[in-house]
C-alpha cells in the first residue's frame, strides 16, 4: 500500500513537471464605441505580482476582425497565475483556470477585450493612405497609356501618309518605305539611300 502510494506521489509529481500543456485564450477586441481593434498587437506577459510566471512571453496581433488567439504552452504550476495583456496601452488581466489533470485538451478560454479608448479619429489609415496612392498611381497610368494610345497611331497614321516621290524612277510611295525601295530597287547602297531619303523628304 505504501509503495502503491508513493509510486502515485512520483507519478503525480513527474507529471506534473513533464506534462506541458497548451492554454488558449481568444477573444473579440473592441473600442469604447464598439468597433473592432484591427491588426494590433497584444502583448501577454505574466502579471508583475505572480513568481516563477517568466516562461510565458508572447505577442499575438488582432485579425480584421478585432479577434485574437494566444496559445501558450503551459504546465500545471501556471494554474491560478494572473496572465497581463497589454493592448493600446491598457492592460487587462486573465487568470489562467487549468482544468483537472483527467482532461487532456484544455478547452479555449473565452476573454472578449473593450478598450477605454476609442478609435483612433483621423479618417484614413496609413494603410488606407497606401492603398489609395497606389490606385492613383495605377489610374495615371492607365490614363497615359491611353493618351499615348490616341496620340501614336494618329502619328504613325500621318507619317504613312507622307508620301515621297522617288528621285531615280519618279514613283509615289510612302516615306519610310523609300530608303527599302532605293536598296532593292535601284541597288544603292544603303548609305546613299539614307541620304537620298532625307533629300526627297525635304521637299
Ligand atoms: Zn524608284
Amino acid at each position: 500500500m505504501n509503495k502503491l502510494l508513493l509510486v502515485s506521489i512520483l507519478l503525480l509529481a513527474f507529471s506534473n513537471i513533464v506534462s506541458a500543456e497548451v492554454y488558449t485564450i481568444s477573444g473579440y477586441t473592441t473600442f469604447s464605441d464598439g468597433t473592432p481593434v484591427k491588426k494590433t498587437k497584444i502583448t501577454v506577459e505574466c502579471s508583475a505580482n505572480e513568481y516563477n510566471c517568466t516562461s510565458i512571453n508572447d505577442v499575438v496581433t488582432t485579425d480584421l476582425n478585432g479577434k485574437y488567439q494566444i496559445v501558450l504552452d503551459i504546465n500545471k504550476s501556471h494554474n491560478g497565475k494572473e496572465l497581463s495583456l497589454e493592448i493600446l496601452g491598457e492592460y487587462f488581466f486573465h487568470t489562467m483556470e487549468l482544468k483537472s489533470q483527467n482532461e487532456t485538451q484544455q478547452e479555449p478560454a473565452i476573454q472578449d477585450i473593450q478598450l477605454n479608448q476609442n478609435p483612433p479619429t483621423y479618417p484614413l489609415s496609413f494603410s488606407a493612405c497606401c492603398v489609395f496612392l497606389i490606385f492613383s498611381i495605377a489610374f495615371v497610368i492607365a490614363i497615359s497609356r491611353t493618351f499615348n494610345r490616341m496620340i501614336n497611331p494618329k502619328e504613325e497614321f500621318i507619317i504613312d501618309r507622307i508620301i515621297v516621290i522617288c528621285p531615280i524612277c519618279n514613283g509615289n510611295l510612302p516615306n519610310h518605305l523609300l530608303i527599302r525601295h532605293l536598296i532593292v530597287e535601284h541597288d544603292i547602297a544603303a548609305s546613299d539611300a539614307a541620304n537620298i531619303s532625307e533629300q526627297a523628304t525635304k521637299y
